[in-house]
């Protein structure tokens, strides 16, 4: 845990979400790594998805330090269907039910369509969509089973807005709100609630992957810019979300940075 996560979750310590369970993917680093701590300190049972395992079992040892439950964590690929499977099979074994799933996991290729390594389309798809979309199909008969759950689906201000070197991802952003929307829809009924996060620039290393080097070079300009968010205001939105009473549903939550301006 960064000692700015850890000054964070100490700011908020409560047990708001106590013996709830919560997975969150792309937690070994940024927003997943934030909101895992910021979980964990509001009382939740944590399990962790990534594929560094080395950041997991630090963030695992950190929060267990903190004074918070300590989570368990599955080294694993969310493209990888049989890895979803193994740590939402895990986390049931471990901690007896699921309540929430925030998925964060994401990459976010940059660039212009016009010779768009292909290759990174499809990763994007991969992760950002039907990574998604899987951890979701995973965990959702534990939810109906008990008839409550709440699923964070981490979108982007690239899920409302739409410009140019961003057309693929704001692609697979736009997917997922309306995979969101639709499950919504279907799960309401049956005690399950689904938000959807749009942050805009937040100060994370998800810049730091952009491989067309042009683009790299202008949107990390374009955040270095301004005060971006940090990975905590991203955190206390979720925790605000999923700590409502379960009559109320909070659909969808947008944070721009006050210096962003579209
Ligand atoms: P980071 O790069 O810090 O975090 C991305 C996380 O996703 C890492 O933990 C990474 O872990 C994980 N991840 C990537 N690929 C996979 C994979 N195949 N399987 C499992 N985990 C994976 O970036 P952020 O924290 O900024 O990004 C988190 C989410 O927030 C993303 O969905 C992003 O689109 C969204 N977002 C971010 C914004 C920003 O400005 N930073 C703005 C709007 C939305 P590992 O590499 O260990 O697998």
């Amino acid at each position: 845990m960064t000692k700015s996560t850890s000054s964070a979750a100490i700011k908020t310590a409560n047990s708001v979400l106590k013996d709830k369970v919560a997975i969150v993917t792309g937690a070994s680093s940024g927003i997943g790594e934030a909101t895992a701590a910021a979980l964990a300190c509001a009382g939740a049972k944590v399990s962790l998805m990534a594929r560094r395992e080395d950041r997991l079992s630090a963030l695992c040892e950190s929060i267990e330090k903190e004074g918070f439950e300590k989570p368990i964590f599955f080294a694993s690929d969310v493209a990888k269907p049989a890895d979803i499977e193994r740590a939402v099979k895990g986390t049931v074994e471990k901690f007896g039910r699921i309540d929430i799933l925030i998925n964060n996991a994401g990459v976010m290729y940059l660039g212009p369509v016009e010779g768009a390594n292909i290759d990174d389309w499809k990763r994007m798809f991969d992760i950002n969509v039907l990574g998604l979309m899987n951890c979701t199909h995973a965990v959702l008969p534990h939810m109906i089973k008990s008839s409550t759950g709440h699923i964070v689906n981490v979108s982007s201000v690239s899920g409302k807005v739409v410009s140019a070197r961003s057309a693929a991802y704001s692609a697979t952003k736009f997917a997922v709100g309306a995979f969101s929307e639709g499950l919504r829809q279907e799960v309401s009924s049956k005690g399950v609630r689904v938000t959807v996060i749009q942050p805009g620039a937040v100060a994370t290393e998800l810049t730091d992957h952009i491989t067309d080097a042009a683009t790299q070079k202008s949107v990390k300009n374009w955040v270095a810019g301004m005060r971006a968010l940090s990975s905590e205001d991203i955190a206390n939105a979720i925790v605000y979300a999923v700590s409502q009473p379960p009559t109320v549903n909070v659909n969808e939550i947008t944070i721009r940075p006050t210096d962003q301006t579209f």
